[in-house]
């Protein structure tokens, strides 16, 4: 388990979640630890995992 060099607040545990940005090669998560230092996170896309963006086999919904 990681944890942060300045406060050793272990990594798993998020502390506040500043953004999340859908890239092409995972989720990027920035988070701010509970001393304040900033981190930026990559999750990258595990095979069978859901994605939300990005799904072309949805149809498109009925509208009158
Ligand atoms: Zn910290």
């Amino acid at each position: 388990m990681e944890e942060c060099p300045c406060c050793g607040w272990p990594e798993s545990q998020v502390y506040e979640v500043l953004s999340r940005h859908l890239t092409s090669e995972g989720v990027v998560t920035y988070t701010r630890c509970a001393c304040g230092e900033p981190q930026v996170r990559v999750q990258p896309f595990g095979p069978g995992e859901v994605v939300a963006a990005g799904r072309a086999d949805v149809p498109p919904p009925d509208r009158p």
